[in-house]
């Protein structure tokens, strides 16, 4: 069957770091738009695994906030904290492929690494979200690593991206705005698969929970565009189904810069408080949400 034609599930995934806004109403109306279009399923899943940032208080008012705006989702929603099994099965199994590592660099000691290779500028990879892990714990024998890790040293777990590109060969994904992309897995060098407070991470859990939940059109912002590369591997490396991919604009504000807190009254709190009606609102977070 074309990939157009399966009755589309797809997601909208919010963390709860802070209130409703503009922004995510435009996420969440281009992932419903799809579903609708696709005669398929639409579903809300809470992205909470990082307990620093995230509040449960947050979650009830992004909730409430999307009921009020007329959203309606599948039940249950899945709340990523809950999972946290699924995320270990997955690190179990790709442990046993040889393609992940203990990582014991502290996030100063990373930022000196790179800052002493800046000398060196061609010594430091750039990724698109900054200079990338410089990989030393890669280099550690098995055996030191392994003695770290049994005494107890905190640690990160990161994908080898190197072996495990060597293992899966060349991959492919299908973006419906951009068409066959060709996934250039070193883009985010060896990423973070658990950290060393919360055993997962954002790649990990969220291409985990695409293929548990059976979402086949994944739709999100385009600054998470890069990340797509990298979760495309992940799945080779899980045998996990690859869905379709649309990355959309993000809202802009009149000056055409991405939308941020700075721009005031983007808060649908705020809005609802001001008397803006539900249509108002769907209607400013509208443009550029047809897919
Ligand atoms: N939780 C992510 C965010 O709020 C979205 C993740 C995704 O759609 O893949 O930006």
């Amino acid at each position: 069957m074309p990939d157009d034609a399966r009755p589309v599930t797809s997601r909208f995934a919010p963390s709860p770091t802070g209130f409703l806004h503009l922004g995510h109403v435009h996420s969440c109306l281009f992932a419903v738009n799809a579903a609708k279009q696709g005669n398929g399923r639409f579903l809300l899943r809470i992205e909470d695994i990082d307990p620093n940032r995230c509040r449960p208080e947050y979650e009830v008012m992004l909730k409430e906030d999307l009921a009020w705006l007329g959203f309606r989702w599948d039940e249950p929603v899945r709340r990523q904290s809950e999972h946290m099994d699924d995320y270990a099965a997955a690190l179990v199994t790709l442990a046993a492929r040889h393609v992940t590592y203990p990582c014991f660099c502290s996030r100063k000691e990373i930022t000196a690494e790179i800052a002493q290779a800046g000398n060196a500028p061609h010594l430091v990879a750039m990724g698109p979200e900054g200079p990338l892990y410089p990989g030393n714990c890669r280099h550690l024998p098995p055996d030191v690593a392994a003695a770290r890790v049994a005494a107890g040293e905190p640690h990160a777990i990161r994908l080898d991206v190197r072996k495990a590109t060597t293992l899966t060969g060349p991959l492919s994904w299908h973006d419906r705005g951009r068409g066959t992309i060709t996934a250039d897995t070193g883009l985010l060098g060896d990423i973070v698969l658990a950290r060393r407070d919360v055993r997962t991470s954002y790649h990990l859990s969220v291409t985990v929970d695409d293929a548990i939940q059976g979402v086949t059109l994944v739709t999100r912002g385009e600054d998470l565009f890069h990340a797509t590369h990298v979760h495309r591997l992940l799945q080779a490396l899980l045998g996990l189904p690859v869905p379709d991919y649309h990355h959309h604009g993000l809202l802009l504000n009149a000056r055409g810069e991405r939308l941020s807190k700075r721009d005031g009254a983007t808060g649908i709190r705020t809005l609802r408080a001001q008397g803006v009606s539900p249509a108002e609102i769907l209607r400013r977070a509208a443009s550029g949400a047809e897919g």
